[in-house]
């Protein structure tokens, strides 16, 4: 029996975060962890990326904004994640890539989930060391026609295409965003911790840490609803 086989009668209304700093798989693994639980994936990344394509005067703030590596405002962010994040898109189950990644996005995230009586969402924190990230940043690239990102290379394998380096993965600017991961990442951590969080080895090859991933999916239960004191605490409003 395949691993997707043994994931189709997977209970829906499960909410997957990723966590991990840029260049820690997170694109990769929640594209793979959504086709095999047949989930989709929303990647606040690349929704923004489409965003800053516009050529508007919010779409070229939003540019400069991404080509510095500057984190987006939670109000931003929360608004452009609550129009994909309907009552039915959160029962069927999702997998979410890079979102939340402020203690404020968290605490709106659970908000939205406990008004849909939805439990707490599983959290995957990918972990990579320093050296590590910075070697795949600076190397890596994607294809403008199909999206699909590689580890170095000159031309896509699915169609031909030359690959490019993303604006935000110049040297400076990965820096920058490394930097605010580091200042996020604490809080996030504290704020989960406790719940359904799980750090995963995120130097192993990709199909090992694919496997780890489903293997914490095994016969595993839907996690509990979001607790009271977490919904209670939410204060924030989307601007
Ligand atoms: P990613 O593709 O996940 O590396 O995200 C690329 C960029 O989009 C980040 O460096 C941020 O500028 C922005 N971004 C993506 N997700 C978020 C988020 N949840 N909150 C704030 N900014 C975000």
């Amino acid at each position: 029996m395949s691993s997707s086989d043994r994931h189709t009668d997977r209970p829906r209304g499960r909410v997957i975060l990723f966590l991990g700093a840029p260049g820690s798989g997170k694109g990769t693994q929640s594209s793979r962890l959504s086709s095999t639980l047949g989930f989709p994936c929303l990647s606040t990344g690349e929704m923004l990326r489409s965003e800053a394509r516009r050529n508007t005067p919010a779409g070229f703030r939003l540019r400069r904004l991404l080509n510095c590596g500057a984190l987006v405002s939670d109000a931003m962010v929360c608004s452009v994640v609550r129009t994909t994040l309907t009552r039915d898109t959160l029962h069927a189950g999702i997998v979410l890539d890079g979102f939340p990644r402020t203690v404020q996005q968290a605490a709106w995230l659970d908000s939205l989930l406990a008004d849909f009586g939805l439990p707490v969402p599983t959290v995957l924190h990918l972990c990579v060391s320093r050296t590590e990230l910075l070697r795949r940043l600076t190397a890596r690239r994607y294809c403008a026609v199909c999206g699909a990102t590689y580890n170095g290379g000159l031309r896509c394998v699915n169609d031909g295409s030359a690959l490019i380096e993303r604006d935000d993965d110049a040297e400076n600017v990965v820096l920058r965003r490394l930097a605010e991961f580091d200042r996020m990442s604490a809080p996030m951590i504290d704020y989960y911790s406790g719940r359904d969080y799980h750090q995963i080895d995120g130097e192993k090859h990709p199909d090992a840490i694919a496997n780890n991933l489903l293997e914490i999916f095994e016969a595993k239960p839907l996690p509990r609803q979001v607790p009271d004191a977490a919904v209670l605490s939410t204060s924030y409003t989307i601007g």
